[in-house]
């Protein structure tokens, strides 16, 4: 089935409005297998709305148009509609009626731009708003069905979820075409994407119904898997076919898949282990237990952090001897294993962790330029292990990148298990 949407207004072609109905109706068909085809914004310009609905129709089985159904002037999307159709507009007598019944209802009298909502296309069907007076018509244009709804995004959904799905299904169940397709999102953290992409390349010729897909969301890279077939079980098989094999080459990489949180992943490792953290943070100024208290219920393993910014709170909340940083400077190896140590006393916690380092544009050294980071993580009745990262990009992306750094010796850490030291 083709599916294509129409989204009509100029204030969604002039950057007053951003389109957000569409995204929300495409991820509503995805969930039924459905992939839409198209989506087209226009103007309120009639000839290119009339123009633009011959179009979609003349490709499509299915078209929700959005907007220009309300009684303003600017509002002639049913007006288009008609002309595509070569069919006059009519006024429709139960539109009408419930027209009369809303504004009774709120004791407004019915002005002739709400007449002008009970004009349809001649020939089209009419369902009633729950939420508003324009009411949604469904119209056929060749072999397309045309549903036109509000473009108030509540109205857009009530309808598009209560009258719209509900016949899109109907129609998918006689599709002697139909395709099933199941989708998962394998989100890694430490793995560049080009990386990512060369590991999984030698599955694709294994899982010929599975299209293999990337995106990077820094500091994140996710591998998109995509199943089609003739039927939800062997779209299912064949998704978890692609998943099973991706995991197993990508290892600890893959954090989560879906909709899980990395911080969220965090929480539950050191829940499950009954392990409670302490940070100390320089460049990357609180980014680690900002994204570790978003998790709701993170006061049962985060204690606290410091945001040791000047070397006088390195020595005074993270507890780091002045010795070490003049002998080894506020950015150094040495500095960083002090600070996960001295925070982790002074909360006496199961883990301390810290980063330190040149964020940039300006600073480091020239053996530890700008993008330096030294991360460090001192456990329980183990040796301080500390890692010197070399990252690139601006200084918003340094942080971002020392942050996941740093936390990532601890999923890690967190995932070899106890008897690790
Ligand atoms: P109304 O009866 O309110 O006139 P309508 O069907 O004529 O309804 P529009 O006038 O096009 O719809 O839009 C109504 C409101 O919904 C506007 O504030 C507009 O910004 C918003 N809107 C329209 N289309 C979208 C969209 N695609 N995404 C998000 N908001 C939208
Ligand atoms: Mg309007």
């Amino acid at each position: 089935m083709r599916v294509e949407l129409l989204c009509t207004g100029d204030e969604l072609v002039t950057g007053l409005i951003t389109d957000t109905n569409s995204p929300w109706f495409e991820a509503q068909l995805f969930q039924l297998g459905v992939k839409v085809d198209r989506t087209l914004l226009v103007g309120d310009v009639r000839p290119d709305i009339t123009q633009a609905l011959l179009e979609v129709a003349s490709r499509a089985d299915v078209v929700l148009v959005s907007g220009g159904l309300g009684p303003t002037l600017d509002d002639f999307t049913l007006e288009c509609a008609a002309a595509a159709a070569g069919v006059p507009l009519v006024e429709d007598p139960q539109v009408l009626q419930w027209l009369k019944e809303r504004y009774a209802q709120r004791n407004v009298p019915l002005n002739p731009g709400a007449f002008r909502m009970a004009r349809v296309p001649q020939g089209a069907e009419v369902v009633r708003n729950p939420l508003g007076s324009a009411p949604m018509v469904i119209l056929r244009l060749g072999r397309a069905r045309l549903f036109f709804v509000p473009g108030v995004p509540r109205e857009y959904r009530a309808l598009a979820e209560g009258e719209v799905l509900p016949r899109i299904r109907a129609l998918l169940g006689s599709d002697p075409e139909r395709v099933y397709r199941a989708f998962r999102l394998l989100r890694t953290v430490g793995i560049p994407e080009s990386q990512l992409d060369a590991t999984v390349a030698p599955l694709v010729p294994q899982h010929p119904r599975v299209v293999f897909g990337f995106r990077t969301h820094a500091p994140e890279n996710h591998l998109k898997l995509m199943a089609t077939a003739p039927t939800q079980a062997e779209a299912d098989a064949a998704l978890a076919a692609a998943e099973a094999a991706s995991r197993q080459l990508l290892g600890t990489a893959v954090f989560s898949a879906d909709d899980e949180e990395y911080a969220s992943v965090l929480a539950k490792l050191l829940t499950r282990a009954g392990a409670t953290l302490a940070t100390a943070e320089s460049c990357t100024g609180g980014l680690i237990a900002q994204q570790l208290t978003a998790v709701s219920g993170a006061s049962t393993f985060f204690i606290g952090g410091a945001v040791s910014y000047a070397e006088k709170m390195k020595v005074a909340w993270a507890g780091v001897p002045s010795e070490v940083l003049a002998r080894h400077t506020a950015v150094s190896r040495e500095t960083a294993s002090a600070m996960a140590e001295g925070v982790r006393a002074v909360c006496g916690t199961t883990y301390g962790l810290s980063v330190t380092g040149y964020a940039g544009p300006t600073g480091g050294t020239s053996e530890d330029p700008v993008g330096t980071v030294y991360c460090a993580l001192a456990a329980e009745g183990a040796p301080t292990r500390s890692e010197r990262f070399s990252l690139m990009g601006d200084r918003d992306r340094v942080r971002l990148f020392a942050a996941t750094s740093a936390l990532e010796m601890l999923r890690q850490r967190l995932l070899a298990g106890p008897s690790v030291p």
